[in-house]
């Protein structure tokens, strides 16, 4: 299996290049060479199998360049810290089921990509002799998966950046509350623009990037899509079959569409089991409007309660239109410049209606998604995360009669304790994991927003 980039620029690579090269080097994002399609009678065996040995067969048609004894060695280690045997359990609400994502150690859905991925850097950095330092901003939530996935592994330090005082206390004491030696939390004196508007431009230092080999672990990279496309064969695989139904549809809460597009790649993996997909989005529904409308334009971000998914320019996108595109790189890189003048992308009649033969999509306001919340802890005593809601909303708006539909549980409730209590009258419990972070030590560097104090940081902390 080859990768390529959606602009064409570079000569194909191995898996293991994808993994480390993250964004491809001509601005493109990096595809398999020819999405893999698995046959019926591999899909029967796929049947039998638990979590983990699902998770090698499904990565094994997308990864031909690690030995599959150490594949699997690598997926077994990645989610034996999960607290649930299954992994990822399907819980039947009658009319829909939740896929619950959040049993990792940061009880949110972006563990299941970034637990592989951080142990998947250490193997290939172990075989190459190299070293990485990962460098990330964050807003909150995606920070302390990232430094879960990565803590106390050889050959990688990862700083993370959060604005100082403007995460939640929760957010704040996943992060500072890991006490490695290779993770540094910098707390700045500013806002999460101007950490990331830093980290950017670190990276853009091209000698200073090579000399630290610094590294991102944002969702473009292309492991963390793959090992997303493994929940949706399981639940598919449980439902479907012999005495199931015959397909599955989807709610996907989407942000980056990073979720969906696995999805998307899962759908093509198993013919026949995935019907719809339905993105879900909140306030920010410049994808909704996409799949609607066929009109991709961005606007301001509006702060919501699932901020998981305030974004406007979702950075997976671009997957998608090399696709729609019919894997034509040369109009996929004039469509992104055009949309890098112009903020915006119109779709014809044409595209449009394999858009929606693609996807169906719904958006949901802030008082949906709390009355959504508030809905199922009274009818069926579940607690959904804000996220979660958003996916039901649209989900139960987009169902259809006779095919089983999954949503996608993409936290803990209790992560987002304010917009539960918004909903129910009550804050949620909290889980021991979390419960447990308020007597811990913490560590955390409390640093100006100045582009040189974080040069510097970094360069004195580099492994
Ligand atoms: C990241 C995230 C999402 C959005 O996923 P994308 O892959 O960015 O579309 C949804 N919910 C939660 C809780 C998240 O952390």
């Amino acid at each position: 299996m080859r990768y390529i980039s959606t602009r064409g620029g570079i000569a194909p690579i191995s898996f293991t290049e994808a993994v480390m090269m993250g964004l491809a080097t001509d601005g493109g994002l990096l595809l398999p060479e020819k999405l893999p399609v698995a046959a019926a009678a591999e899909i029967a065996a796929w049947r039998e199998l638990a979590y983990p040995e699902l998770a090698g067969a499904v990565l094994s048609r997308f990864i031909d360049d690690i030995p599959p004894a150490d594949l699997q060695e690598l997926i077994r280690r990645s989610y034996a810290g999960f607290n649930h045997p299954e992994i990822t359990p399907l819980v039947d609400l009658g009319e829909c089921r939740i896929l619950e994502l959040f049993h990792g150690p940061t009880l949110a859905f972006k563990d299941i990509a970034l637990q592989l991925l951080g142990n998947m850097f250490e193997y290939l950095l172990a075989a190459s002799g190299g070293r990485m330092n990962i460098l990330g901003a964050t807003s909150g939530d995606t920070g302390s998966a990232a430094i879960y996935g990565v803590r106390g592994k050889e050959r990688i330090n990862i700083f993370i950046l959060h604005p100082h005082q403007r995460v939640s206390p929760i957010q704040e004491r996943q992060m500072t509350t890991v006490l490695d030696a290779n993770v540094f939390n910098i707390a700045i004196r500013g806002n999460f623009d101007d950490g990331q508007a830093i980290v950017k431009k670190l990276f853009n230092d091209i000698p200073f990037k090579e000399k630290y080999q610094l590294g991102a672990i944002n969702s473009i990279n292309w492991a963390r899509i793959v090992a997303q496309v493994v929940y949706y064969v399981y639940a598919a695989l449980r439902l479907t079959g012999a005495k199931g139904a015959g397909q599955v549809d989807f709610a996907v809460p989407t942000g980056n569409f990073g979720d969906i597009f696995a999805g998307f790649v899962a759908r093509r993996l198993v013919p026949g089991l995935i019907g719809r997909l339905i993105l879900a989005t909140n306030e920010n529904n410049l994808l909704t409007r996409f799949v609607l409308d066929g009109d991709y334009s961005v606007s301001t971000v509006r702060p919501t309660s699932s901020p998981s998914m305030d974004i406007q320019v979702a950075s997976n996108f671009e997957r998608y239109l090399y696709y729609l595109n019919d894997e034509d790189s040369a109009r996929t890189r004039q469509e992104m410049d055009d949309f890098a003048r112009s903020g915006s992308l119109r779709f014809g009649p044409d595209r449009l209606a394999r858009i929606q033969a693609d996807f169906a999509s719904q958006s949901a306001d802030e008082p949906a998604t709390l009355a959504t919340i508030s809905d199922f802890y009274r009818r069926h005593d579940y607690l959904l995360d804000p996220h979660t809601a958003v996916g039901v909303y649209a989900g139960l708006a987009c169902r259809r009669e006779n095919v089983p539909l999954v949503c996608l549980a993409t936290a803990h409730p209790a992560k987002f304790g304010a917009a539960v209590e918004a909903a129910i009258g009550r804050p949620p419990e909290l889980p021991p994991a979390l419960a447990a972070l308020e007597n811990k030590e913490s560590r955390c560097q409390v640093l100006d927003a100045d582009l040189e104090a974080i040069r510097s940081f970094v360069a004195d902390h580099a492994v």
